[in-house]
């Protein structure tokens, strides 16, 4: 059906990249390329390994818009699956611009210098997307991405309004580092780092973050953590599209560990994004600490538990108050042994595929640029139970957020 190009060779490249070959009826032509060729080329031997399918590989730095506008006129693909870094966002979509081809990614744009989540920066590009008769993607990954489609779900077969989201995103894995992170760790970091804000009367308000916290039992046995609340990039489009929406949290488990950890590196500075310098060389040093953390793609064949993710929205139906939770759970070691990957790339590479799939197979093909839940849920809802992320819904009496 169509040809596609995966950009970023890292822990969620390597999983879309089996996900598409494992649908090559979908996807019939693949081409991974990032700014490490030979992580691509490893990906590619799984990837044959596994199902047989030859995924081409390129090299590219996807910030350098005329190389990267130049290799996608030569290969002309359908579409870019964007699962490099949220600093190239913005290049990438420029890219796509000049060679006329659609865009997905998983993460906003955000400027190198500046821990900013937020989509003033792509929402810019609707204009200049709907005259080129081409389609951006925003966010379809699981958190944004499903927490989006679970949220749109709700909207259209639970409730006549929605009045509050709470966003539960626990990973129960254990991976038996003392610190490391599940995805990239300068991104991750500067996330959970960053000031709380969370939606409430119209208006994001401010809080220190992780200066709020709870404790919350996952279904079917995963188990109880504490969740601290954070600011996560899908409230901000969620409670513009739902408008009925008054309060609108994202709550994250992290263990004592990780938090002890970070407390320290965040005092002795290592969080910083402030370049310093270092024997004459500008070093910042949240980059170093990346350098010296273990590689999250190194996490896979050790992480062992369960991750829990989901939407709890209250609101009314035929006048009648109403609360549900729509979630999935990922067992870490399954994921490992399918794609070669831990649950953390594999929640966010599946849904990537799936937003791929929707765009090629043209029910969720509309010129412009578009967040998840401006789509119609059903046929997403629908291949997330087919393609390794079920999900569950149940109707609670009482919010386990205010027990
Ligand atoms: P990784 O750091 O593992 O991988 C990023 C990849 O992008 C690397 O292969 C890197 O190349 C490549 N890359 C970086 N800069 C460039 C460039 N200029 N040109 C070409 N390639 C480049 O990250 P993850 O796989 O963990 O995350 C990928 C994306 O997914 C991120 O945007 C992240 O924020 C997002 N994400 C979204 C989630 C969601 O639920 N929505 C959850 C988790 C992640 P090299 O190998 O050379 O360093």
């Amino acid at each position: 059906m169509a040809k596609v190009m995966i950009i970023g060779a890292g822990g969620v490249g390597g999983v879309v990249t089996h996900k598409c070959a494992q649908l090559s009826e979908v996807f019939t032509d693949i081409i991974l390329a990032s700014r490490t060729e030979a992580k691509c080329q490893a990906i590619a031997e799984q990837v044959k390994e596994k199902t047989g399918v030859t995924v081409r590989t390129a090299q590219v730095d996807a910030d350098n818009v005329p190389e990267l506008t130049a290799l996608l006129k030569a290969e002309q693909p359908f579409m870019v699956i964007n699962v490099a870094l949220p600093y190239q966002d913005l290049h990438i979509m420029d890219a796509c611009l000049e060679a006329n081809v659609h865009y997905l990614d998983t993460a906003n744009y955000e400027p190198p210098e500046e821990a900013k989540f937020e989509y003033k920066w792509q929402w810019a590009y609707q204009e200049k997307f709907r005259e080129k008769g081409l389609m951006a993607l925003l966010g379809s990954g699981f958190d944004p991405g499903v927490t989006n489609v679970y949220t749109a779900h709700m909207a259209k077969h639970h409730f006549d309004e929605m009045h509050q989201l709470d966003i539960i995103d626990v990973n129960g894995g254990d991976h038996g580092h003392p610190f490391a992170t599940n995805f990239n760790p300068e991104i991750n970091i500067r996330e959970v780092t960053a000031e709380c804000r969370h939606w409430e009367d119209g208006d994001f308000r401010p809080t220190d973050a992780m200066s709020t916290k709870a404790e919350f039992t996952c279904p079917e046995g995963v188990g109880t953590y504490n969740i601290y609340r954070m600011y996560h990039e899908e409230l901000e489009s969620l409670t513009k599209h739902f408008p009925s929406i008054k309060k609108g949290q994202f709550w994250m488990s992290f263990s004592e560990n990780y938090l002890k950890h970070l407390e320290v590196l965040e005092n002795i500075g290592m969080t910083s994004i402030e370049p310093v310098m270092y024997e004459g060389t500008e070093v910042i040093p949240l980059q170093f600490l990346k350098s010296v953390l273990p590689d999250p793609a190194s996490l896979g064949p050790r992480t062992k538990g369960r991750t829990c993710i989901g939407c709890i929205v209250r609101g009314t139906k035929d006048g009648k108050e109403k609360l549900v939770y729509v979630y999935n759970i990922c067992d870490h070691e399954a994921c490992y042994a399918e794609v070669n990957s831990q649950a953390i790339s594999y929640t966010t590479g599946v849904p990537a595929m799936i937003g791929a799939k929707m765009m090629v197979e043209g029910k969720w093909m509309k010129e412009g640029v578009w967040n998840m839940e401006q789509l119609d849920p059903d046929p997403f809802m629908e291949d997330l139970n087919k393609y390794g992320l079920p999900w569950t819904e149940v109707e609670l009496s009482e919010h386990p957020l205010e027990k």
